[in-house]
């Protein structure tokens, strides 16, 4: 049996509460513990409490101390597109310098750049540049990412895609929820039909036989996939008993949103133009918003998600970073806390409880991580602030001091 006592936290961020996704004002209740302690024994969380009451059960636990520091459970990113060959660096001059999406592509940027350079890595090459990117998370003081395909566009790129996946969750400690996105681009030489048939006769077959992916997600867009389409590829996951996400609502008010209400998906994506209506429909089929602001942000628009009417219309919210070569080259869940709260008029507490535990029931893992609770896994950060609300207010400025995963200290930070 090992054990840990963690002591004398300025604020520990409990996050603890009924066992469930927070909806409405509940965002902003954090639980927070003043002169906080916690109690871990063989990678689980005992107890939490004050550290008068922590201290009276020590044992041969080692002593962590916390003084003049925020412990609060590890960041859950619940969007991302962690594993891709190369950067996007020449897209973004050409976007600094004024350039348009159009022109970028006719230059040979794109996504379709970033599928390229993906498709001709191979597994042992993409797993070292994921296993870079996996290690900016855990600086970032994020514990558990969602990780979705869709840089490879045919069967074996995208299998090859979540084999790195499976393997990279094997060598970091960082936990990994993949997802599987086939259907995030239409490729060339295929008609949007042709390739519908590829995916849900080819590819998602392959992926659960193997057991891949636990979710399946498809880029619903004007160009991309439309309704019909999105709703053919997501039905046949979900009949293979996948649960679903969808990036929904980005460009064009497309009716993704409603789509993902219907269809019983567990997230609705993007939404930075989804309006009032939808927003209820989202409320009334228990979908949970996933809010993207980094990629607003890294795109240079002000078109953010209406975070506060689905917050004041009872949904169950999330932030996460969209991690990806083109639209949000950022790991940091601590900047988008700041983007959250400045550009879309969350509170510091709603943003955490958002980047936390409503992350975790968005991945089905509510009940194991997400907050600071007796029973859950002790992943847990310690930051160098006494004010939780310091993570979003001083921006650009790593504030991570350690990072812990089930009691574990990752020590290559
Ligand atoms: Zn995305």
């Amino acid at each position: 049996m090992s054990s840990l006592a963690v002591l004398h936290a300025s604020e520990l961020v409990t996050l603890s509460g009924p066992k469930r996704p927070r909806f409405g004002a509940e965002l902003s209740e954090v639980g927070i513990v003043r002169d906080g302690g916690m109690l871990v024994r063989d990678g689980k969380i005992q107890k939490v409490g004050s550290s008068d009451e922590i201290k009276k059960n020590l044992g041969d636990a080692e002593i962590v101390d916390a003084r003049g520091r925020v412990v609060m459970p590890g960041f859950v990113d619940a969007h991302t597109h962690l594993v891709f060959a190369g950067d996007r660096l020449d897209d973004f001059e050409r976007r600094a310098r004024g350039e348009t999406y159009e022109q970028i592509s006719k230059a040979g940027g794109g996504i379709w750049s970033t599928v390229e350079k993906t498709r001709a890595a191979s597994e042992s090459d993409l797993l070292a540049q994921a296993k870079r990117h996996a290690n900016w998370f855990l600086r970032c003081g994020t514990t558990t990412v969602e990780a979705k395909s869709g840089y490879g566009l045919t069967v074996e790129d995208e299998l090859k895609i979540l084999r790195v996946l499976r393997q990279l969750k094997k060598e970091v400690p960082l936990e990994i929820v993949p997802t599987f996105l086939g259907a995030h681009a239409v490729p060339r030489g295929l008609s949007p039909d042709e390739y519908l048939d590829v995916v849900v006769m080819e590819m998602l077959p392959r992926v659960t036989a193997e057991n891949l992916a636990e979710f399946c997600d498809v880029f619903c867009e004007r160009g991309y996939f439309d309704i019909d389409q999105s709703r053919k590829i997501l039905s046949a996951a979900k009949k293979l008993g996948l649960s679903l996400r969808g990036h929904v609502d980005q460009l064009t008010n497309s009716g993704g949103a409603k789509l993902m209400a219907e269809i019983g998906a567990t997230t609705a994506d993007h939404l930075e133009q989804t309006d009032g209506q939808r927003i209820a429909a989202l409320k009334k089929a228990n979908v949970q918003p996933v809010l993207l602001p980094g990629s607003v942000y890294a795109l240079g628009s002000s078109g953010y998600p209406r975070a506060r009417e689905m917050i004041e219309a009872g949904l169950a919210v999330v932030l996460a970073t969209d991690f990806n070569p083109g639209s949000s080259p950022t790991p940091s869940m601590p900047m988008v806390l700041s983007l959250a709260c400045t550009q879309m008029k969350m509170s510091p507490a709603e943003a955490i409880t958002a980047s936390t535990l409503n992350a975790a029931y968005s991945l089905n893992r509510g009940d194991k991580i997400g907050s600071l609770e007796p029973g859950k896994l002790a992943n847990f950060v310690m930051f160098d602030c006494e004010d939780y609300r310091e993570l979003a207010y001083w921006f650009g400025i790593p504030q991570t001091h350690s990072v812990y995963v089930t009691g574990q200290r990752i020590v290559e930070l």
